[in-house]
């Protein structure tokens, strides 16, 4: 018998991402995050329970106030005693949506700690009050995760540069959305700087935050609409391999469903 192979430092799984609902998890040794929580809190529940998790969730960080990242928040925090952390701007924006919670507040901009996890939240372009994206630190490993976005801006990069691990919207292939039976109001919306990313935007995020180190990109909040998981991924990848960055990883979380579990790769340990 083999012993059980030690838990990685740092691991994460989108447990659902798209319109109809969004919840992002980050294990990081004694630290249980959820990234949003907007579905349906028996769905979130029975994801966690077959995570594996080694202890109840910690905290629920919350990016923006839409429903599809908040619907089952106040459910969620009350089944498993986590914490929710959101700006001031979301809280009061989120009205109904968290009445019942008691939230913590961060600041944009301002990194804190969650036990061994420093979270440093930053500001996006979206339609919300405060949309803030996440860089997750712990045991040298970072995560990036930024979803809902309308542009790529330098904030984004600085950010999402060199992240192990970075989390991207792509949200709609330009053609797709072009043809689709969308009303041109919401066409005009989803295109917005302040709207939604495509696949083009995601292939420019996914440049600019590529360092050559190793490095994996998880393509989510795909459109059923307007998007295919594989046109998306190869978007990307086609752009990093033009810019001879073809040895970043990339996948494509199918809307509404799971995406795989990310560890980081195996370092060796050093010698003596
Ligand atoms: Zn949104
Ligand atoms: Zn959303």
């Amino acid at each position: 018998m083999f012993p059980p192979s030690p838990q990685p430092p740092l691991r994460v799984r989108v447990l659902r991402s798209g319109s109809a609902g969004n919840a992002i998890l980050v294990e990081a040794g004694s630290a249980r995050l959820l990234v949003d929580a907007g579905l349906p809190a028996e769905t979130i529940l029975k994801e966690l329970d077959e995570s594996g998790l080694a202890a109840p969730l910690t905290a629920i960080l919350l990016t923006h106030e839409h429903d599809d990242h908040t619907r089952g928040v106040v459910a969620v925090a009350r089944a498993t005693g986590a914490a929710v952390l959101a700006n001031e701007p979301t809280l009061r924006a989120a009205g109904a949506a968290l009445a019942g919670a008691a939230v913590d507040l961060f600041r944009s901009d301002h990194p804190f700690r969650i036990g061994p996890v420093e979270v440093t939240p930053f500001v996006l372009p979206h339609d919300a009050a405060e949309p803030v994206g996440f860089v997750l630190a712990s045991d040298g490993l970072r995560v990036a995760v930024a979803c809902d976005l309308g542009e790529v801006t330098d904030v984004l990069l600085d950010h999402a540069r060199g992240a192990d691990l970075f989390v991207i919207e792509a949200n709609y292939d330009v053609r797709l959305l072009a043809v689709s039976a969308y009303p041109w109001f919401l066409k005009n919306r989803i295109i917005g700087t302040r709207g939604h990313l495509s696949n083009e935007g995601a292939a420019r995020a996914a440049v600019g935050a590529a360092t050559g180190a190793p490095q994996t990109v998880h393509l989510v909040h795909l459109s059923e609409v307007n998007n295919l998981a594989p046109l998306a991924r190869d978007t990307v990848r086609a752009a990093l391999a033009a810019e001879g960055l073809g040895t970043v990883r990339v996948e494509a979380v199918r809307p509404n469903a799971g995406g795989p579990w990310w560890t980081p790769a195996v370092v060796p340990a050093p010698a003596g």
